[in-house]
């Protein structure tokens, strides 16, 4: 495929390209997470009938971000943004590592692990600080509210921004998808958008995906080798 730089390209990423930093992501098949049930730390029941328990769960998964880094598929996703006048990177992970990467036209639809939301006032606020990683509750600094949350789409929620996803989508010549299973809705959804615009799909995983009748080309393995190479491949074309 030739890439010219007018194009409208969308990519989406999931779990596969952060497993590839060391990042362990929930296992939709046996629906376990770091020895956790999704049922007892990843759903808003959860942080109502247990708090204490979801939030030192995901102090683990914020900590766990102090110790991984960005891989060459992350990289040369920069480097395809900077190539093209017309891109978007939409991912289901949680992680920061896109952004650690260098990616500004970025959006996390399952929220970020960096963040902190306070459900009473809406304030959102970014905190990695040492005070901010500990064991103990994050207050609010707006409002009275004692306990912030993790910014970050439980099961049973809304995924965020769907309305530019869904733009972004119904308009792209190129669409791409790295690292990502095809099982979890609305995200798997985007593909036959894409299919139905006429874009050009791509699907680079571990795995065929289930969907993977829908790519009109797929590539099979790690996406710290594939990625760089195809878009290497792609922008000089
Ligand atoms: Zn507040």
């Amino acid at each position: 495929m030739m890439l010219g730089s007018d194009m409208r390209v969308v990519v989406l990423t999931g779990a596969g390209i952060s497993a590839e930093s060391g990042i362990r992501t929930f296992r939709a098949n046996d629906g376990v997470w770091e020895n956790h049930r999704i049922e007892d730390v990843a759903t808003p029941f959860a942080w109502e009938r247990d708090p204490r328990l979801v939030w030192r769960f995901y102090q683990g998964r914020r900590r766990q971000l102090l110790d991984v880094n960005p891989n060459s598929a992350h990289e040369a996703l920069v480097s395809l943004e900077s190539y093209l006048d017309e891109f978007l990177l939409i991912t289901q992970n949680v992680d920061d590592l896109h952004s650690r990467a260098g990616s500004e036209k970025l959006i996390h639809m399952h929220g970020e692990l960096r963040k902190l939301r306070c459900e009473m006032c809406g304030e959102i606020i970014d905190a990695m600080d040492d005070e901010h990683l500990q064991d103990q509750y994050v207050k609010c600094v707006q409002c009275t509210n004692e306990r912030l949350r993790p910014h970050i789409v439980w099961f049973h929620e809304m995924p965020l921004r769907m309305d530019e996803i869904y733009d972004a989508v119904g308009e792209c010549d190129v669409f791409i998808a790295i690292g990502t299973s095809g099982h979890v809705y609305p995200a798997a959804g985007l593909l036959s958008i894409a299919k139905d615009t006429g874009a050009h799909c791509i699907g680079i995983n571990l795995d065929p995906p289930e969907n993977v009748i829908l790519f009109d080309e797929f590539h099979q393995g790690l996406a710290g080798e594939l990625v760089p190479a195809l878009v290497t491949k792609w922008m000089s074309e």
